[in-house]
């Protein structure tokens, strides 16, 4: 193995690693995506899904929060 290969390998690693850490951020901004409402419950439509990936609110619900936040 070279000093190329090397090199190669590190960022291959650290690639991997910034996409982990990238995923984990993701997954604990948004919550998981299970087309479950987190604030009612109710199921989230699937074409609403499709829409607004990895969404956790249901339409009523995000209404509301977007009223709440002033938007
Ligand atoms: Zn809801």
């Amino acid at each position: 193995m070279d000093e190329g290969d090397l090199a190669q390998d590190w960022q291959a690693r650290s690639n991997a690693a910034a996409i982990a850490a990238h995923r984990h951020a993701m997954a604990a901004n948004r919550g998981p995506a299970t087309g479950i409402c987190t604030e009612c419950g109710d199921e989230i439509p699937p074409r609403r899904r499709e829409a607004v990936p990895g969404c956790v609110l249901c339409v009523d619900c995000q209404a509301g929060a977007e009223r709440a936040a002033g938007a």
